[in-house]
């Protein structure tokens, strides 16, 4: 039986792999679990699944758990951890074979690298972890032989389209964006957006901060950096079309012109048992794909003046080192003021073209460089929203 750790085990990533794992629970088990602070729901995912390591946000919702689980009448209680080092030790926990790698943002980084470093296979839904340290995760990964998945609904279907195929044949990388809830909206009604409107996403059914991405579509443009470090294309061979439909995952050219695609319903948990059962298949949980039901597919170039994260995450692509990692971390800080309706939605792209016009770039040589361009970044947008909201408040 293969031992599981997951990373972000409360998250709608970490909820779907337990589904899957729960499925096929003759072939998996799970060692370890990584939550922040639901403390209720990984209460719960103890009880059912008994991992033998468990980590939490801090020591105040470590006691809650061990309050919730005596009130669950689980006797044996799993060591709990807390803290980034705590979800290194889910990481790492002995006998885990796979690591799901599913927190939000860049807090996925020490732990993801720690079980690359290991040799384990990562199953990556936490695209930050390659936007921001892509080099030292792939190279690391290399050195240890550690397979490196993407459950990443796009980059899974690049995944399997590219089975087979040679990298000297292949053209570029296509992947497709729903286009979010303003597709159709105009520049105007685009800055003025409310949370409400930008959580309301089209296809898929995701976190805050994910959907938010989805909306600003700075997703897809981390989605492009993503798949540069996977599938060790330039920027110039990764591009972007809009599909609403949300049915064809994503696509590749080869160089004789063919385009192969991966179509499929969408729910996360085919990404995710295609990690874990990887390099085999099974027959699926999910309902088939009715092709006969779908009355259209469509497809329109990307609006890049509308977004304009998509221009700034292929010139963060570009200008390489330390740039994605202040172009994620801005974006982070910025999403999470829109949340808190401190900044206009249209802000979010001004935020992040400030943090990266102003960033000093540098090789991302290890690991301590690209968390102090991330700290920076982070402290640069903290300080101008700050400043924003003080000049609001004093009417200046
Ligand atoms: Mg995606």
């Amino acid at each position: 039986m293969k031992q599981v750790a997951i990373l972000g085990s409360t998250g709608s990533i970490g909820c779907n792999t337990l589904r899957v794992i729960e499925a096929f629970k003759t072939e998996f088990g799970v060692a370890a679990l990584g939550a922040g602070s639901q403390v209720e729901l990984l209460a719960e995912q103890v009880e059912q699944f008994r991992p033998r390591v468990v980590s939490v946000s801090d020591d105040a919702s470590a006691d809650k758990l061990r309050y919730e689980l005596k009130a669950r009448n689980v006797v044996a209680l799993p060591e709990i951890f807390t803290g980034i080092e705590g979800l290194s030790e889910v990481a790492t926990v002995e006998g885990a074979e796979i690591v799901i790698g599913a927190v939000v943002g860049a807090l996925g980084l020490v732990p993801t690298y720690r079980a690359l470093e290991l040799g384990r296979r990562v199953a990556l839904a936490n695209k930050e972890t390659l936007v921001v340290a892509g080099e030292l995760m792939t190279k690391t990964a290399e050195r240890s032989g550690a397979e490196l998945l993407p459950v990443d609904s796009e980059h899974n279907a690049l995944h399997q389209c590219l089975r087979g195929e040679t990298r000297h044949e292949l053209k570029r990388l296509i992947l497709t964006a729903s286009g979010g809830p303003f597709r159709n909206a105009s520049k105007q009604e685009i800055e003025q957006a409310t949370p409400a409107q930008a959580l309301n996403h089209p296809t898929w059914r995701m976190g805050a901060k994910i959907t938010i991405d989805s909306a600003t579509l700075m997703n897809k443009g981390l989605e492009v950096i993503e798949a540069h470090w996977l599938f060790q294309c330039s920027a110039d061979e990764i591009d972007i079309i809009v599909h609403p439909q949300s049915v064809v995952h994503s696509m590749i050219e080869l160089i004789d012109g063919s385009i192969i695609a991966q179509l499929g319903v969408t729910d996360m948990r085919h990404a995710i048992q295609y990690a874990l059962t990887y390099p085999e298949r099974r027959n699926s949980l999910l309902p088939q794909l009715d092709l006969a039901s779908l009355s259209k597919l469509e497809f329109f170039p990307p609006d890049p003046e509308k977004f304009p994260c998509l221009k700034l995450a292929y010139r963060a692509l570009r200008a390489g080192g330390t740039m994605p990692a202040v172009l994620n971390a801005a974006n982070e800080v910025a999403v999470a003021a829109f949340l808190n309706e401190k900044i206009k939605f249209g802000d979010i792209p001004r935020l992040i073209q400030s943090a990266c016009d102003a960033h000093e770039l540098r090789p991302a040589a290890d690991l301590e460089t690209v968390l102090n361009a991330d700290q920076w970044a982070r402290n640069w947008v903290g300080h101008l929203i700050n400043d924003a909201g003080q000049a609001v408040a004093t009417g200046s």
